[in-house]
């Protein structure tokens, strides 16, 4: 029998968004595999989607609308009908809208789908115009992207495929060979060809095993460490003073404000040696064609953006944009024109609309609120995995005032204080576009087969709902014909050479931004701010606390936030006495909560384990394999100590994603809380102290 083969694009919240082919045989789906000829993900897909198909087909699926039944949390539900559950919403919604208005609707969403039709703004459209409560999602890269836009501009900076020139690698806050394999792969085949690589990561990680030299500041302490690199530098007369004469503004205040930090006061506060600054810092400058790659570790706490700004500033100083393979490469915001506007609609959303900042759930949903959240619609998402305060979520979701709609393809642990129940469709039952913020690549998703059960796509889900709310805009009908032209600004420069037609043929097709083995896009300065140069002071600092509007349904923010310092600056985050700094990095195996159902997933991680240095580890007497009570005054978790050097004095780790129904109990998210950074409204969870108390004797 002859299979078709239909271009599919990953949809998880994952960087490297991998060009994938679907066989399709009699209307199932055989086989997937990688495209070869995608440049960048060169027909390999890592482990977790490789057997996406027993995703697919998983007899886990949701597959019917499903109310519940019983108490909240009991997980008793039965099937009803999708006429039944859109009518039961449109009751909810109108009761709710009568009783407490319309702001007492909120949606919670994040990157559980990375399309531009069934992703981050699905459903913006819809909720903007019901006048729903806005939902803030700055779980990710919301400090980074503001913060690098407030000096270099919405650019993406370095092509990742241009780290194959370039002579020293530096990454930062990120284990590349964890969360992008396949840049992590062009990383690796530059170092066996001579670059050299530098890891500033305070766990050993797998990419920091490989690095030539491997330093491990203290969480949160980052801009530090760049500001004494960049200090080593300029009293070393190493920089580039003719990039910076001619490409920059704001050099002398910044060199004063690095002066701040002498290689001394530097290793006092994030304890790396001041031997070893100074080697990266005569490093960085000797190499000149240097490129940088930032995590997102190094935003999550209060000084996070200003990290960003501050490593940044390391290529302008050194003048790495010189050269093919020099710079550094963030979150391309502005390198795919996306009409964001288009596809969320903020024009529907009146001044002053109420905004909620959703890591902060449990208290959003608190009953006793002035003003209460009476229906909560969760899609694209697993709150009580990703939110803060899991122990207060949990409380609040049982409040029988409250209805929540959970619209999910498994059933997950928010879907135990469901109310109602949605079928969402998988990759492959639905027509998506991907961009993607790990190269320049853009992709089409085509539908390869029916949805299974009564499974609906995002964009489907909320048709049917505006249609049973009676809403009677154009735009909340659009096919995803439609969508798909919508989505993008088709006639930006960006965008030549690049057509749904193109795309219909290859699956994929690369921006117009240059060839990566040509590309100096930043050669002249041309950086994206308002002097047209890199901004050492930024003048855009006035606005630094507002989040950029796609971080909120693209309504734009009128809060008043504190006034962000112009360069880059250091406020010390305290470490109570006998605490711990927790971090609470991403598990290779999962994402972000995806696929933490796995057979494999379950079968091996029903313990939750704590990291913590050999020498912690002795000081509290604990051992290998020994049980812990780990609290502070949000929550508390058990968890199983791993000893290990891989972890600095003062740090332990937890990984995030894994679900409570596995492990048995709280995880990670129960000992955080939701402070804001300073720059762009991101989360700090890096931030967060812990106690650890030995429990019972080791295993
Ligand atoms: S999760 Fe990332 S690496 Fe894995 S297939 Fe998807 S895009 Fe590729």
């Amino acid at each position: 029998m002859k299979a078709d083969v239909f271009f599919s694009a990953c949809q998880h919240d994952c960087s490297d968004n991998c060009a994938i082919l679907s066989k399709i045989e009699s209307g199932k789906a055989v086989s997937i595999q990688g495209n070869p000829d995608h440049t960048f993900t060169r027909g390999t897909l890592c482990g977790k989607v490789s057997n996406y198909l027993a995703r697919v087909y998983s007899k886990d699926r949701i597959l019917y609308p499903m109310a519940r039944v019983g108490q909240k949390g009991s997980s008793s539900f039965e099937r009803v009908t999708w006429e039944e559950a859109l009518n039961l919403i449109s009751d909810k919604f109108t009761e709710a809208i009568e009783r407490n208005g319309s702001e007492s609707i909120l949606p919670y969403s994040y990157l559980g789908h990375q399309g531009l039709l069934n992703g981050l703004h699905c459903g913006d459209r819809f909720f903007n115009k019901i006048g729903a409560t806005i939902g803030e999602r700055t779980f990710c890269n919301s400090t980074a992207s503001k913060a690098f836009s407030m000096v270099a501009g919405p650019t993406g900076g370095l092509d990742p495929e241009s780290f194959k020139h370039s002579q020293l690698i530096v990454i930062w806050g990120m284990n590349l060979l964890s969360t992008s394999v396949h840049h992590g792969r062009i990383v690796l085949d530059a170092v066996k060809n001579g670059a050299k690589l530098v890891v500033i990561d305070p766990i050993t990680t797998s990419i920091a095993k490989k690095a030539d030299i491997h330093l491990r500041p203290k969480p949160g302490t980052d801009v530090v460490l760049a500001l004494s690199i960049a200090n080593f530098i300029i009293q070393n007369d190493l920089a580039d003073s003719e990039y910076l004469e001619s490409h920059t503004i704001g050099f002398p205040e910044f060199s004063e404000r690095a002066n701040t930090y002498d290689t001394d006061t530097a290793s006092e506060i994030t304890g790396v040696l001041k031997s070893d600054i100074e080697r990266v810092g005569r490093l960085i400058s000797a190499e000149k064609v240097v490129a940088i790659r930032t995590g997102v570790a190094l935003e999550r706490n209060a000084n996070g953006g200003d990290a960003i700004r501050s490593i940044a500033a390391l290529t302008a100083l050194i003048g790495a944009w010189r050269y093919i393979g020099g710079g550094i490469f963030q979150h391309p915001q502005g390198t795919f024109p996306i009409n964001r506007r288009k596809l969320a609609r903020p024009e529907f959303a009146e001044a002053g609309r109420r905004a909620v900042n959703l890591f902060n759930l449990a208290e959003a949903l608190e009953p006793h609120a002035t003003k209460p959240i009476s229906c909560l619609f969760v899609y694209n998402s697993n709150p009580v995995i990703t939110s803060a305060n899991q122990t207060k979520l949990l409380a609040n979701l049982c409040n029988d005032d409250l209805f929540t709609i959970v619209s999910e393809v498994f059933y997950t642990d928010t879907c135990d204080f469901a109310d109602l129940i949605l079928p969402a469709a998988s990759q492959l039952e639905q027509d998506d576009l991907m961009y993607s913020w790990g190269h320049f690549n853009l992709q089409l998703n085509q539908k390869a087969i029916e949805p299974i059960g009564e499974a609906v796509s995002n964009t489907e889900l909320f048709r049917r709902l505006s249609k049973a709310l009676d809403l009677d805009d154009a735009e909340l009908y659009q096919t995803d014909s439609e969508l798909l032209v919508n989505s993008m600004d088709w006639r930006h420069p960006n965008m030549l050479g690049v057509s749904l037609e193109k795309l219909n043929l290859n699956g994929h097709a690369r921006l117009n931004v240059g060839n990566p083995d040509k590309r100096k896009p930043h050669l002249n300065g041309n950086f994206h701010t308002p002097s047209g140069k890199f901004e050492f002071v930024s003048s855009l600092s006035k606005s630094g606390g507002r989040m950029l509007s796609a971080f909120r349904q693209c309504v734009m923010d009128d809060t008043v936030y504190d006034k962000v310092d112009p360069l880059p600056s250091y406020a010390p985050v305290a470490t109570p006495p006998g605490a711990f700094t927790l971090l609470s990095p991403k598990h290779r195996s999962l994402l972000n909560s995806g696929y933490a159902n796995s057979k494999s997933m379950r079968a091996s991680n029903s313990i939750q384990r704590l990291f913590i240095n050999s020498s912690d580890a002795k000081d509290l007497g604990i051992e290998q394999g020994q049980g812990l009570r780990v609290f502070n005054s949000v929550g508390e978790v058990s968890a199983v100590a791993h000893v290990t050097n891989d972890i600095i004095r003062g740090v332990v780790a937890i990984y995030h994603g894994f679900w409570r129904s596995h492990i048995g109990g709280n995880t990670v998210n129960a000992l955080v809380s939701s402070s804001p950074s300073r720059i762009g409204q991101g989360i700090t969870v890096n931030d967060t102290k812990v106690w650890i108390e030995p429990i019972g004797s080791s295993n």
